[in-house]
């Protein structure tokens, strides 16, 4: 059995300010690009912060961090483009490393506090069979980061941002990458777009790769849709802050 929330789905077609917290630098369109591009047509403006350095799984070996960081970031603005990122922040722990989740924590507080989104979007750190740790570690450190935006007392990462913060609502958390969505987003007429931003992401894929992820994107999206009526779906679980604690 499972318990749904007693809380209302918050209407993600309501977002005006939306911070999408990935652990690496392609997760966020993997994931969201289709739903995100709606939106962002919609009018709402566009965040992402990248958590880890993504150095580790940089196809040519013969590049040095900084090379590799300068091509990460220009595959990012890419596809930041197509989908209309209006800003980039990256924290830069160590990708698949030893980290603190705490000072994550601290830092996605710190952003959240600066940027002020309504909405949220993170990977699902409950997805069953999830085996990447900084995948679970954002996810984590981004609800506790929600949860606590508005507790003052609780200190982010950055005195100065804390001291002008004087509170804001966020209406909603998106988990992208869940196996317990409570909503499929139509994206087939942003379909093409996604997949172009799926594209730039060079530096982590071999072509041939890229063209299985592509495969694996579609045959997923399809899925997900199962009855639905359209072609092309993203899954999400949509769920109001309050419903974070206690199983509300
Ligand atoms: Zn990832």
């Amino acid at each position: 059995m499972t318990i749904e929330t007693i809380l209302p789905t918050p209407d993600i077609f309501s977002a005006k300010r939306i911070l999408c917290i990935q652990p690496h630098y392609d997760d966020n369109d993997i994931a969201a690009a289709g739903i995100l591009k709606q939106l962002q047509q919609n009018g709402a403006e566009i965040f992402y912060l990248t958590v880890t350095d993504d150095l580790m799984g940089v196809v040519d070996d013969t590049l040095s961090p900084e090379a590799v960081t300068e091509t990460l970031k220009r595959d990012q603005f890419a596809a930041g483009k197509i989908i209309g990122v209006k800003e980039q922040y990256w924290l830069g722990y160590p990708d698949a490393g030893k980290y603190d989740y705490f000072d994550v924590r601290l830092d996605v507080l710190k952003y959240i506090r600066l940027i002020q989104p309504d909405f949220v979007f993170t990977p699902d750190p409950w997805l069953t069979y999830e085996g990447h740790r900084d995948h679970i570690q954002t996810g984590l450190a981004t609800t506790e980061a929600v949860m606590f935006a508005g507790l003052t007392k609780i200190a982010s990462s950055d005195p100065e941002v804390d001291s002008t913060y004087r509170g804001h609502d966020i209406l909603g958390v998106v988990f992208y990458y869940t196996r317990e969505p409570n909503t499929i987003a139509d994206i087939t007429q942003n379909w093409d777009e996604k997949i172009a931003a799926v594209r730039c992401y060079q530096a982590q894929f071999e072509p041939d790769d890229m063209e299985m992820l592509v495969m694996a994107l579609d045959m997923k999206s399809r899925q997900v849709t199962a009855g639905a009526g359209f072609e092309h779906g993203e899954p999400l679980k949509v769920l109001h802050p309050q419903a974070l604690h206690c199983g509300f």
